[in-house]
């Protein structure tokens, strides 16, 4: 059993020292129990958070632990009711080739599920985030307007692409012109500001005539001080993510702008609301599984992967995902 652990907490970027390859012993579950070989590994910005003992909403990975992760698995044997040799799961097995699990929180998926690797992106935990993000707390009406940060990543492509269908005007916001070109072409966006070219916060004031009503924060930094100023009245802005700071060691330079953020805030009556998907939203997971099972069968949401072999790939393929150098989903496919 190969397995990835904590061996060092990063500050800033992690980097080749923050996670140790160790090779284990098969772990070998005990009454009321399974083995599950893990299949893909999703990697997902939240593990940053989990690499820092900083106070948060879940416990840190202690020093010496196996890496936390959603994993797609294959049950290899079973003392655990409704589970069987052969079914595939979605759990959280973490970075390593096998796991113990006595059910709590799996998913059976079957033994021959479609394109099962997509449980942990558009129909799992990223596409509910997209989902009840949107629907709860954007609260979006016919003919509005929305922009999403970070438009090509499995959220933000998830949540535009669900509020064309709910007959909003979508702007999406990504990094570079290969990825603005899918947001638009592929996904269906309405339009697609590229965040690192210059003039930015120009174009994106001209792509939003009749400014905005809900902004899906998925990125924060530079990319919200371009769209705050074009904030109407009442507007909603689901705060999910904010991957441009989850590296950083400190405030950034400048004037400390709190005050007049608050202030914006109090006169447009604007509603920021955080959430934590699972803690507040998990008890909608049928719901969102039936609409988002629906749509994508029908072809009306789309998605993409990046499928990356090995385990031992993996922290390299995180560290880029913060780097921005992920385009799509990325999974890393084990081959234990
Ligand atoms: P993404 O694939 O969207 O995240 C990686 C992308 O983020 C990169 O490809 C890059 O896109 C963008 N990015 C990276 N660095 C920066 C930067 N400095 N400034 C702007 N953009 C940057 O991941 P997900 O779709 O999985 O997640 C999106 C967000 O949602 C994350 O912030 C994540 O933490 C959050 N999240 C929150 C959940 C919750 O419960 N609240 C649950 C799941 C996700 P580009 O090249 O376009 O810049």
């Amino acid at each position: 059993n190969r397995r990835f652990v904590l061996a060092r907490r990063p500050e800033g970027e992690p980097d080749a020292d923050t996670l140790r390859l160790e090779t284990v012993e098969r772990p070998a579950p005990g009454p009321g129990q399974m083995l599950l070989r893990n299949e893909f590994l999703s990697l997902d910005p939240y593990m940053r958070g989990r690499m820092s003992d900083a106070p948060s909403y879940a416990a840190p990975v202690e020093i010496g632990e196996v890496m936390v992760g959603g994993t797609v698995a294959e049950v290899v044997s079973s003392d655990v009711a409704g589970f069987a040799p052969g079914d595939r799961v979605v759990a959280f097995g973490g970075w390593q080739d096998y796991a113990i699990s006595d059910g709590r929180g799996v998913i059976n998926m079957g033994p021959d599920p479609q394109n099962p690797s997509w449980a942990l992106g558009v129909l799992g935990m990223p596409g509910l985030t997209a989902w009840a993000g949107l629907t709860q707390i954007g609260q979006p009406q016919k003919g509005e307007t929305l922009v999403v940060a970070g438009a090509s990543g499995p959220v933000g492509a998830t949540v535009g692409q669900i509020g064309r269908i709910l007959g909003l005007r979508v702007v999406g916001i990504a990094g570079g012109a290969e990825k603005c070109a899918h947001v638009t072409g592929t996904l269906g966006f309405d339009a697609c500001i590229d965040y690192k070219s210059e003039g930015f916060a120009a174009m994106l004031a001209q792509a939003v005539p009749d400014g905005i009503d809900i902004y899906f924060e998925n990125v924060g930094g530079a990319v919200f001080d371009a769209v705050l100023p074009l904030l109407n009245p009442r507007a909603r802005i689901p705060v999910c993510g904010l991957i441009s700071q989850y590296n950083a060691t400190g405030l950034p330079e400048g004037p400390d702008r709190l005050g007049q953020l608050m202030g914006q805030v109090l006169k447009r009556r604007m509603t920021l609301r955080g959430f934590i998907v699972f803690d507040d939203f998990g008890h909608l997971y049928g719901e969102f599984a039936e609409a988002m099972g629906d749509w994508v069968r029908q072809g009306r949401i789309r998605y993409r992967e990046e499928m990356i072999d090995g385990l031992e790939n993996a922290p390299a393929a995180f560290i880029g995902l913060l780097r921005g150098e992920a385009f799509g989903k990325r999974v890393i496919r084990l081959n234990a």
